[in-house]
């Protein structure tokens, strides 16, 4: 699985037509010559026309394209009630205030860490999913595959179906070809501009920023973005297509090295298929007693691929493993009599069975499967647990660099520290402060004044942070030059406690 016309791709055709590859290597050592390697290092460009198709796996892609546009369109309008102190939408980026909202789960700056495992998860479920059935991903979930679908189906809405509009491209253009041609880019920059407007959305209230955008009131940011994601979703979809795919995503790479020969993957079975032939030259050969496949050259699948690849030729990198071609072959097949499958998902493994007469089979347990799924199910787990357990306050503390300590006149020694303290609920609480680790200190609280009882207190508003500054000044026996100490923060209310550890220094003893 190398190239989409390299010799890799050879490798992997019908076992026919792997002698091309020896001869051509004996051809080009003749008179002990270099073989000389003429492949030029750029390929232009052909423009595909792929045709409309029904079946099984388009009517799958047609779901999924629903689906997720559908959620990426309207997730934004979702309204989440946490109350009066936080925004109400159920998925949002509050870049402001440093919150990443996401229905239950409110992320904090400190716990980015949560990103990080989500990321992971999501790349051993790519994982998964491509030693299970290959590219899934590619051929029905990526962004690049749906908004290219989406506009091959107005394409074609406007444009007319691959014969009609190859006709219409090959001849002199008319004002009828012109129409339609900017009836599609118009209807493709709407698509685009509506993608773009979708994006910003999970940055700000929704609501909102649709009347300030109506009204053209909305942050010049946020119009910056829709222009720049307007102009990406509108080239990448409508011009560059497969070229994505083919050139510039690193994944179709990364997932032929983490495959294996159990994947399944659309595969042409060329057991069945070769030699290819038409059907009355397969009843006439069938008549000989000779062998005659199934495949009759008809080129469906190749014409309704979206990436222009012709499955029959073995894997390659430009299939993005949609299924398209499966549909249009077994409706031929339909058509012919014949059973459905020639092409399917399916393992080289078992085409070589077949070949042998043996039982062809899948083994979805393996090694690789085993070790994904206990991966994704302990990483899922520590997530769940961590975000179940977490604690609604927080201390962190930062001691005072220069100086480390002052001594006082009257022999004391001060130590001067930063204090942030954390509030994750969103109502506003009373926290006490204590400090322990030396017998005989007096805590003070710059610009906060103590309670009645001499106990250092402050309140924090809901879903804030608070800083404040804390004197520490040591009144007891000449303390050590570095003494181990706890700040320990304490909700009045409830009495759920935070801690953080520091430490206290001295002048060493003379
Ligand atoms: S659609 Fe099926 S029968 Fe037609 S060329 Fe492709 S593999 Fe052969
Ligand atoms: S060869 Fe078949 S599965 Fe692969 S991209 Fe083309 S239509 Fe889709």
């Amino acid at each position: 699985m190398i190239g989409p016309s390299g010799d890799a791709a050879m490798l992997d055709r019908a076992p026919s037509e792997v002698p091309a590859l020896t001869s051509l290597v004996a051809a080009a050592e003749v008179g002990g010559q270099e073989p000389k390697d003429d492949t030029p290092l750029y390929a232009a460009r052909r423009k595909i026309y792929p045709q409309r198709v029904s079946g099984t796996f388009r009517r799958i892609k047609w779901a999924v394209l629903l689906v997720t546009l559908g959620i990426y369109y309207l997730l934004p309008f979702l309204r989440w009630d946490r109350g009066p102190n936080a925004p109400n939408q159920a998925v949002l980026i509050d870049l402001p205030n440093n919150r990443f909202y996401f229905f239950l789960i409110e992320i904090w700056p400190q716990e980015v860490y949560y990103i990080t495992g989500l990321l992971i998860i999501a790349s051993l479920v790519l994982f998964l999913m491509n030693a299970v059935a290959g590219r899934v991903w590619c051929g029905y979930l990526c962004p690049q595959t749906v908004w290219t679908d989406l506009f091959f189906a107005i394409e074609r809405l406007v444009e007319g179906d691959r014969r009609e509009h190859m006709k219409r491209d090959g001849k002199r253009w008319t004002l009828d070809t012109y129409a339609r041609k900017g009836i599609k880019h118009f209807l493709w920059l709407m698509v685009a501009w509506w993608t773009g407007g979708a994006w910003v959305l999970y940055f700000a209230d929704a609501p909102t920023l649709v009347k300030e955008l109506t009204f053209g009131t909305a942050p010049f940011v946020a119009y910056l973005w829709i222009g720049i994601l307007t102009f990406t979703t509108y080239t990448l979809a409508g011009y560059m297509r497969e070229q994505v795919c083919l050139y510039m995503c690193p994944w179709p790479r990364i997932q032929a090295a983490l495959t294996d020969e159990y994947a399944l993957n659309v595969t042409y079975r060329y057991d069945r298929g070769e030699p290819r032939c038409s059907v009355t030259k397969a009843k006439q050969l069938r008549a000989m007693g000779q062998p005659a496949g199934d495949c009759t050259n008809c080129k469906q699948c190749l014409r309704v691929c979206p990436t222009g690849v012709d499955i029959r030729e073995g894997s390659s990198l430009g299939c993005i493993q949609c299924g398209l071609c499966i549909d249009a072959c077994n409706a031929m097949m339909k058509k012919l009599g014949r059973p459905p499958g020639l092409i399917a998902y399916d393992t080289d493994v078992n085409i070589k069975l077949r070949m042998e007469g043996k039982e062809p089979f899948f083994r979805l347990v393996r090694v690789r499967t085993v070790l994904y799924s206990a991966i994704i199910a302990v990483a899922g787990g520590l997530m769940l647990y961590t975000l179940a357990t977490r604690e609604s306050e927080g201390i962190s503390v930062i001691h005072d660099r220069n100086p480390m300590f002052v001594r006082l006149s009257d022999g004391s020694v001060r130590n001067g520290y930063t204090i942030r303290i954390v509030n994750k609920q969103l109502k506003k609480r009373e926290f006490a402060l204590s400090f322990n680790g030396l017998p005989a200190t007096l805590i003070d609280l710059v610009g906060v004044p103590p309670r009645e009882d001499g106990e250092p207190w402050f309140d924090v508003g809901p879903d804030q942070t608070h800083e404040i500054r804390v004197v520490v000044t040591d009144y007891g026996l000449p303390p050590p030059p570095k003494t181990a100490v706890v700040f320990r923060l304490t909700d009045i209310a409830t009495g759920q406690q935070a801690t953080a550890h520091d430490h206290f220094f001295a002048p060493e003893p003379r």
